[in-house]
C-alpha cells in the first residue's frame, strides 16, 4: 500500500485557503471564451469537476461551431498586423508575458493542481516552464523570418520564412499550462494568430493563460481562446477554413480523427501523441541512478506523461533484484492530496480515465504478469476522488496488452531480457516512438541503443531532462513533426524562396 502524505498537514491548510481565493472568481462567473481581445458568451455551459472529489466546482462555455468561427474569423482579422509587427516587438510582448506568468505563478500552479489533480511539487515548475517557453520564443521571434542563402552560376536565391495564418491549437487535460504555453509561444513568436481550443476535462489554467497575455499587452484577436469538446468545437477548428495549421498534443486517434477532419481544407498538422516509451537497464549500469529515474518517469505526474518510462525492460541477470527495488519504491510513493507539497502521487483526472487504467488491473492478471504492488485503488483515499495505487506488473512479456497499449497512469510493466539484440527487438516491438531511456556504462551499446531505438527522444543514462533548443516530438504512432528551437517555426512559417537573376541568363523565346 502507498504511503499517504498526512491529511491535515498546515501547508495543505495553507493552500486550501489560497486556492479558495484564486477559484472565487471561477465559482460565480465560469470559465469563458476569449475571443477578440474579450470575454465572450456562449450559448451552452458545462460542468467542470476537480479530481480531487469529482464534485463540479464551476461551470464553463461549451463551444459551438459559431463560436470557433468568430474566433477564427478574429484571428484572421489580426493576422496581418500581428504578422507586420517587428520580431522585436513581437520579442518585448512574449517577454511581458513570461513576466505575468511567473507573477502568477503560485495562482497558476494552485489552480492547475485543483483543476487535474497533479501534486502541486510538479506543478509548480510546470507554470514557470510556462514562462521559459515564451522567453525562449521571444528570443527568437526577431530571426524567425531568417532563411537561407543558396546561390546558383546565374541567380542568387535566398529564402525568407513568413508566417502560415492563423492557427488552431488543440491540447490536452494532462499538464494543460504548460503544454497550452509549448504551442502558442512559438506561433506568436513566428507570427501567428491562433485560437486554442483547450481539453475539457482541465479547461481553468488555460482560460488564465489567455488573459494573462492580454494584460501583459498582446493586442486583441492575436490569441482566442474557444473551450468545450473535441467533437464539436475542437471538430470545427480543425474544419475551418480559415484556420491554416493544426498543432495537436493527445491521443493517437485522435490525431487520425484531425487529420480526417483537416483533410477537405488542406490542415498543415503538427501532432504530439501517445507513448509506450521503454526505459532499458543493463546490469552493468549505475543502478542506484537507474532506479531513481525509473520510478519518477512513470510515477511523477500521476503517469499521465506522454513521455512516462511506462515499459521497463530489465537485463535477466539483475531482475529479480531490481524489479524488487522498483515494487519496493513505488510502494513508497506517497499518494495525497494534490495540494500538499508532500505529496507524489494525486488522483486521476476524471472517473473515466480512472475506469480505463484499473481495467489493465484485471487484463494483467489475465495476460498471465504478476502484480508486484498496487493494482488497486487506494484505501483509506484521501478524499472521494480517482486515487489509484502506483502499480508494477512484473514477469511480462511483450506480447501482452500491458506491454503495448499506452494505460497513462502511474502503471509501470517490468519485461526481463536476455541480450542487447532481445532489449532492442523489445524496445521496438510497440506502435509507438515517442522516447527511449537506455541505462548502462557501456558507452558503445548506448550509442548502438540510441541510434536503433525507434523514437524521436532517446535519453542516456538520464530520465526526460528538456532543453528548449533540442527537436521534441516522435515517430510512428506517436506523431509527426518536431517542436522546440527552430524545428518550431518550420511547422508555424512558409518557406518561400526568392531568386534573383544576377546577369542576362539565356531566356528561351517562345513564339518569337
Ligand atoms: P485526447 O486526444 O482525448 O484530447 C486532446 C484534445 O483533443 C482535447 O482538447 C479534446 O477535446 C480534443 N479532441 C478530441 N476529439 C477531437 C476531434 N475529433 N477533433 C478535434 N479535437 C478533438 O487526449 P487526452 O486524453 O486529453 O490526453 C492524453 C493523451 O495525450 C495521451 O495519449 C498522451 O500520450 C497524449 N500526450 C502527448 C504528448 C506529446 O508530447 N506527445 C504530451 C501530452 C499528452
Amino acid at each position: 500500500m502507498n504511503e499517504m502524505s498526512s491529511a491535515g498537514s498546515p501547508e495543505l491548510q495553507a493552500n486550501l485557503a489560497k486556492l479558495e481565493g484564486y477559484l472565487a472568481r471561477f465559482r460565480e462567473d465560469g470559465v469563458g471564451h476569449f475571443i477578440n481581445g474579450a470575454r465572450a458568451e456562449a450559448a451552452k455551459r458545462f460542468d467542470v469537476a476537480s479530481p480531487i472529489d469529482n464534485q463540479p466546482f464551476c461551470k464553463a462555455d461549451e463551444g459551438s461551431a459559431d463560436d470557433i468561427d468568430q474566433a477564427a474569423q478574429a484571428a484572421a482579422e489580426a493576422f496581418a498586423g500581428w504578422k507586420a509587427t517587428p520580431g522585436a516587438e513581437r520579442r518585448e510582448i512574449l517577454h511581458a508575458i513570461a513576466d505575468a506568468v511567473v507573477a502568477n505563478a503560485e495562482e497558476i500552479a494552485l489552480l492547475e493542481s485543483f483543476d487535474t489533480g497533479q501534486p502541486l511539487r510538479f506543478m509548480q515548475k510546470a507554470a514557470l516552464r510556462g514562462a521559459e517557453n515564451f522567453r525562449f520564443f521571444a528570443d527568437k521571434a526577431p530571426e524567425a523570418n531568417n532563411g537561407l542563402s543558396t546561390p546558383s552560376d546565374s541567380q542568387i536565391n535566398f529564402t525568407v520564412r513568413q508566417p502560415i495564418g492563423p492557427v488552431g491549437v488543440i491540447t490536452p487535460w494532462n499538464t494543460p499550462f504548460m503544454l497550452s504555453t509549448w504551442k502558442v509561444a512559438p506561433a506568436l513568436a513566428a507570427g501567428c494568430t491562433v485560437v486554442h481550443k483547450p481539453a475539457e476535462w482541465s479547461p481553468v489554467t488555460a482560460s488564465r493563460l489567455v488573459e494573462i497575455m492580454h494584460e501583459a499587452g498582446l493586442p486583441a484577436g492575436v490569441c482566442n481562446t474557444v473551450h468545450g469538446m473535441g467533437e464539436v468545437a475542437g471538430k470545427a477548428l480543425t474544419e475551418h477554413p480559415l484556420i491554416k495549421a493544426i498543432a495537436f498534443v493527445g491521443e493517437s486517434a485522435t490525431g487520425s480523427a484531425i487529420m480526417r477532419q483537416g483533410s477537405e481544407t488542406l490542415k498543415r498538422v503538427h501532432f504530439e501523441l501517445g507513448g509506450k516509451n521503454p526505459v532499458v537497464v543493463f546490469a552493468d549500469a549505475d543502478l542506484e541512478r537507474a532506479l531513481d529515474a525509473a520510478v519518477f518517469m512513470i510515477y511523477s505526474l500521476n503517469g499521465e506523461r506522454c513521455t512516462s518510462s511506462s515499459r521497463v525492460l530489465i537485463e535477466r541477470s539483475i531482475y529479480d533484484e531490481f524489479s524488487a527495488k522498483l515494487a519496493e519504491r513505488a510502494a513508497k510513493v506517497r499518494l495525497g492530496h494534490p495540494l500538499d507539497p508532500a505529496t507524489e502521487l494525486g488522483p486521476l483526472i476524471h472517473p473515466r480515465h480512472l475506469e480505463k487504467v484499473t481495467s489493465y488491473f484485471e487484463v494483467a492478471k489475465s495476460d498471465g504478469a504478476s502484480i508486484k504492488t498496487g493494482g488497486k485503488m487506494a484505501a483509506p483515499a484521501p478524499s472521494p476522488g480517482n486515487y489509484v495505487e502506483a502499480t508494477l506488473f512484473g514477469d511480462a512479456n511483450q506480447s501482452m496488452r500491458i506491454a503495448n497499449e499506452e494505460i497513462f497512469g502511474p502503471v509501470l510493466t517490468a519485461i526481463p531480457f536476455e541480450d542487447e539484440a532481445e532489449a532492442l527487438h523489445i524496445a521496438n516491438a510497440v506502435p509507438y516512438g515517442l522516447a527511449g531511456y537506455v541505462w548502462t556504462n557501456d558507452s558503445a551499446r548506448a550509442l548502438r541503443m540510441a541510434q536503433n531505438i525507434d523514437a524521436g527522444m532517446i535519453w542516456v543514462n538520464s530520465e526526460n531532462v528538456r532543453h528548449l533548443p533540442t527537436p521534441f516530438g516522435g515517430m510512428k504512432a506517436s506523431g509527426i513533426g518536431r517542436d522546440g528551437g527552430d524545428y518550431s517555426f518550420d511547422f508555424y512559417m512558409e518557406t518561400k524562396n526568392i531568386a534573383l537573376a544576377t546577369g542576362a541568363h539565356k531566356v528561351p523565346k517562345l513564339g518569337a
